[in-house]
């Protein structure tokens, strides 16, 4: 179908080489996940929005207007979807650094330390019942993990997200099989960027 203009909503390119996450996450996911699951959702955010008549305004208001209105709720998951895919690659680096010293002190104060941070982010992801996602996040000056299902973030309701893990299936299927918490526990102590972390803290 052709389209005058820009399309609102865009897969972005990653980062890394598919098999840059290797042994944690194959290549073979990555290609899947971001290749087909992610470029489904754009793929589907922006023909529902041209559908709804919003393609000429930025992705994330149509998000957040789709989210606000029961009529757009397809719309508003796909979205969704696109905005969530894009922090997790930007969550994950093939060669992370630990927390800089002013985030170590805040993980301190807020959870205890890096262990205890961990331990609420396997916690988070074991209690979400089906499909869903994991977030570090910042509310009222508070780090605190949250977890959400579905295409559902905490975003949407002002919190800043600072990172997050997908626990949807297909985020970890093919390399972990139902192993769902092994997946969060290799995420979390060999591939999470805590330099992006960082720069949503500052943003
Ligand atoms: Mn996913």
């Amino acid at each position: 179908m052709p389209l005058a203009g820009r399309l609102p909503f865009v897969l972005p390119d990653l980062a890394w080489a598919d098999n840059a996450l290797e042994p944690f996450i194959s290549a073979r996911t990555i290609r899947l996940h971001h290749g087909k699951h992610h470029r489904g959702y754009v793929e589907a955010a922006n023909r529902l929005a041209v559908q709804a008549g919003l393609a000429q305004h930025p992705a994330d208001d149509i998000w957040r207007q789709a989210a606000a209105d029961p009529a757009l709720s397809v719309l508003a998951n796909a979205a969704g979807q696109a905005w969530n895919h894009a922090l997790f690659w930007n969550s994950l680096s093939p060669e992370p650094e630990p927390p800089a010293p002013a985030l170590a002190r805040r993980i301190a104060r807020d959870f205890g330390g890096l262990r205890e941070l961990q331990a609420a982010f396997i916690l988070a992801a074991s209690a979400q019942f089906g499909s869903g996602w994991v977030w570090l996040v910042e509310r009222g000056g508070t780090l605190a993990v949250e977890r959400t299902a579905n295409a559902d973030a905490p975003e949407l309701r002002g919190i800043r997200c600072l990172l997050t893990i997908d626990v949807w299936e297909h985020a970890y299927y093919l390399d972990y099989e139902n192993r769902r918490g092994d997946f969060v526990e290799a995420v979390f102590t060999r591939l999470l960027n805590w330099r992006f972390a960082e720069s949503r803290l500052d943003a």
